[in-house]
């Protein structure tokens, strides 16, 4: 298995200010993760480079990638969250530009697989608007190349903790495009409700699954195996990638989940399997956020060895009436388009 790792110091260049959780150290967490588990020397290091306009126009409106080109050099406060340093932008270009790259040797074969410590990270980027930590949507910039490129059916799961917002914004029209997102809600940043299924044309291709608080691996494999893996084996994506938070992370300091490594590891496994058909294993993950630096090491190391082709951890399932009832409402309001749930 051939599996890239895109890492680079401008990823440690874009600093929001002290006392951010979205600091350099958390890439260093990640690589720290791979060392400790022996990782590091089954993967291939590769370089990354800057996105381009041509990629980056794809999903953001020109006015967005001048704003952020705008913050070069200076400390820029978007909002609260989101304050751009001097090396926000070459740091923002090559965590966009990572991921594109990674998924064209994907798409090529020249890779199988690739894990990209992008950061900043992109989720909650939305067309029009910096949010949330993050300046251009790397994975929708990806997803963008890939359709580019002919591709028909992308699927995006995003295991963050926090609802995808700027991923959905992109492409709700788009049936290219399936995004499904597990995330806690209601919650930060306040989109995602269960009835959001995409609009036009996309309607359908929008798969939003709110976990309630506190939610575990017990609770997260049962959605994934008995919701997300039925779906995308109806879609048979071409490609998935995968936004890698690990904010679900149990102890993370944003959130309220109890997500273990081991965990991460499983629901890494059902989107390998995803891939298991047109997509001939092709997976490309993307970090998104994880703020707890040992929770980040372990479970990126625990998604990691998944990549590789190891067997996932096993996580039994368990019946418990608030999951079940979580499920019944999952299948009832997603069963009209996806038809395999009923
Ligand atoms: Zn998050």
């Amino acid at each position: 298995m051939k599996v890239g790792l895109y890492d680079d110091p401008v990823f440690r260049e874009h600093d929001s200010g002290s006392g951010h959780p979205e600091r350099p150290e958390r890439v260093d967490a990640v690589r720290r993760g791979l060392l400790e588990a022996g990782l590091q020397e089954r993967l291939i290091f590769l370089p990354t480079r800057p996105a381009t306009d041509e990629e980056l126009l794809r999903v953001h409106s020109p006015v967005h990638v001048r704003a952020v080109a705008a913050t070069r050099g200076r400390v820029v406060a978007f909002d609260p969250d989101t304050q751009a340093g001097p090396g926000t932008h070459e740091a923002a270009l090559h965590a966009a530009g990572c991921v594109v790259d990674a998924t064209v040797r994907v798409l090529e074969g020249e890779l199988d697989r690739a894990f990209c410590l992008s950061r900043p990270p992109g989720h909650h980027a939305e067309r029009d608007r910096v949010m949330g930590f993050c300046y251009f949507n790397n994975v929708a910039v990806a997803a963008a190349e890939a359709l580019a490129r002919g591709a028909e059916r992308v699927l995006v799961v995003d295991f963050d903790v926090h609802h995808g917002n700027g991923t959905q914004d992109i492409f709700q029209d788009d049936p290219r495009v399936l995004y499904v997102s597990s995330h806690a809600y209601p919650y930060y940043p306040g989109t995602g409700a269960l009835e959001e299924t995409g609009v036009a044309k996309g309607r359908g291709f929008t798969v939003n699954l709110p976990m309630p608080y506190a939610s575990g691996d017990a609770e997260y494999l049962r959605v994934y195996r008995e919701i997300v893996a039925p779906i995308a084996r109806a879609y048979d994506p071409q490609l998935v990638l995968v936004s890698a938070g690990f904010d679900a992370y149990d102890g993370d300091p944003l959130a309220g989940m109890r997500v273990s490594a081991a965990g991460y590891g499983a629901l890494a496994g059902v989107c390998v399997d995803a891939a298991a058909g047109a997509a001939s294993g092709r997976v490309v993950a993307a970090l998104e956020g994880g703020y707890h630096l040992d929770g980040l090491a372990t479970s990126a190391a625990a998604v990691t060895r998944v990549l590789l082709g190891e067997a996932p951890p096993v996580i039994p399932a368990e019946a418990h009436p608030v999951v079940d009832r979580l499920i019944a409402a999952f299948r009832e309001t997603l069963a009209p388009a996806w038809p395999v749930l009923s």
